[in-house]
């Protein structure tokens, strides 16, 4: 599947560079401002700089596996946290929509349209790995608590299992931490 998902990453990507002269023109349609436009050369260099970010952080191809990641973690792993606009996960802030608004916090040009709502971006973070990829640092994964109930002749005991971290020296990674 990952595999896959390289295959049609790189076919999108390769689509994309050979598009870049309409770049500011679909960024202009898109975003409903002429600004983008108007600054033909600017955006051109500015989508550029977002295609080389796109290949970086695998954004098409993560699309193939993301969920089933999320949900495989989210056993182990809930997410928490509130975002404080620094613009990271934006492409490591190249993202031709990203803006800042007079505090500098970012804010997306293409918030909340049919566009946005198809994007990886919308739903970020999904994982953990989606955290450490662009260092975001607002969000956590924190390890989830499981308790599990041992018996103990009459008594019953809770017993608090973190599992968070798989042990890579047992084969097949099912382990847990203590
Ligand atoms: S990296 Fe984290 S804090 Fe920064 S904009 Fe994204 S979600 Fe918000
Ligand atoms: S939230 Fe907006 S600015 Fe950020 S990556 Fe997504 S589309 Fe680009």
């Amino acid at each position: 599947m990952h595999a896959l998902g390289r295959v049609v990453e790189t076919i999108i990507l390769s689509v994309l560079w050979l598009g870049l002269p309409l770049s500011p023109i679909v960024v202009s349609l898109l975003a409903g401002d002429l600004a983008s436009l108007r600054n033909y050369r600017q955006t051109m260099r500015q989508a550029a700089l977002q295609l080389q970010a796109m290949a970086r952080a695998e954004v098409i191809a993560r699309r193939f596996y993301n969920e089933k990641r999320a949900a495989e973690q989210s056993v182990s792993w809930k997410i928490e946290g509130e975002c404080s606009h620094c613009g990271e996960c934006c492409l490591f802030q190249t993202c031709v929509f990203l803006d800042h608004d007079a505090e500098g916090r970012s804010q997306c040009r293409i918030y909340g349209n049919w566009f946005f709502r198809r994007l990886t971006c919308a739903e970020y973070p999904m994982t953990k790995d989606d955290i450490e990829l662009y260092a975001c640092p607002s969000f956590r994964a924190e390890p989830v608590q499981q308790v599990a109930q041992v018996r103990l002749g009459r008594h019953v005991i809770p017993v608090v299992v973190r599992n968070a971290v798989p042990d890579r020296t047992v084969e097949g990674g099912a382990s847990t931490r203590s």
